[in-house]
């Protein structure tokens, strides 16, 4: 049986007191058939689990260690405290920008798990790496290293250079990724790693949507820009309700 759509937003560092208005008007227009979260700045969070009860809101990234002198982080269960019910770790503008290591991202996410939340685990290759030829054989190296010994909610695969470019990558090159991730998901999990959902992430937009989600071992996807008005968002949890 397939696994449950996921649509997640990553609102990255947009979003202010009146952007909660956006999000109560992307909240009650969720179809059934569809799980739906939004990943905020850290200063949205508790705001929006109140005016949004039930909808899932996450964080974008958390420490790796659930307490200590670690200035300007969040530990997990400050993230849950304040209503969070998931959390994105390994974005790649995590990992480049802050230099996280697969350790670290490894780290968050079985700190995440520990404090009963979600995690997407982001994995993605440059586009030298994919030129070369070594797309798949990148990126499934940085998830055998960046996994939690327990199956994470999601993986999303996450082309570096898709991301917030209006490039994707061709439906066959989706689909073989999948399938290599999730055949390293099984091999490391078992049955559990077929009920990881696949998502993938990098220029999803209303227009690309449908065809994306008909991929196989697709089930759902990760969204940046797209994700930020409901005009845009909607049609995109629309399109994985009806794939
Ligand atoms: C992202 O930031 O995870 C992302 C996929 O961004 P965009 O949809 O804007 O490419």
């Amino acid at each position: 049986m397939a696994n449950r759509k996921l649509v997640a937003g990553n609102w990255k560092m947009h979003g202010t007191a009146d952007s909660i208005a956006e999000i109560v008007r992307i909240a009650a227009a969720v179809p059934a058939g569809v799980d739906v979260a939004l990943c905020l700045p850290a200063t949205l969070i508790e705001r929006a689990a109140r005016a949004v009860p039930g909808f899932a809101i996450g964080g974008q990234d958390v420490h790796g260690e659930a307490k200590g002198a670690f200035t300007g982080d969040l530990a997990a269960h400050q993230l849950h405290d304040a209503g969070a019910r998931l959390v994105i770790v390994g974005h790649s503008e995590r990992r480049d920008g802050h230099r996280e290591s697969d350790g670290q991202v490894r780290a968050k996410a079985i700190s995440a798990m520990a404090a009963a939340l979600d995690v997407i685990l982001c994995v993605g290759e440059s586009f030298a790496e994919r030129e070369a030829g070594r797309a798949v054989a990148t990126v499934s190296a940085q998830l055998d290293a960046s996994l939690p010994p327990a199956a994470p909610d999601a993986v999303a695969y996450e082309p570096i250079w898709a991301i917030g470019t209006g490039r994707i990558p061709s439906l066959e090159d989706i689909g073989e990724m999948h399938s290599a991730l999730r055949g390293r998901l099984v091999a490391l999990y078992g049955e559990a790693g077929v009920a990881v959902r696949l998502l993938y992430g990098g220029s999803v937009k209303p227009s690309n949507a449908a065809e994306i989600f008909g991929v196989a071992d697709v089930d759902g996807a990760l969204v940046g820009g797209a994700s930020l008005t409901a005009a845009d968002f909607l049609p995109i949890v629309v399109a994985a309700a009806n794939s």
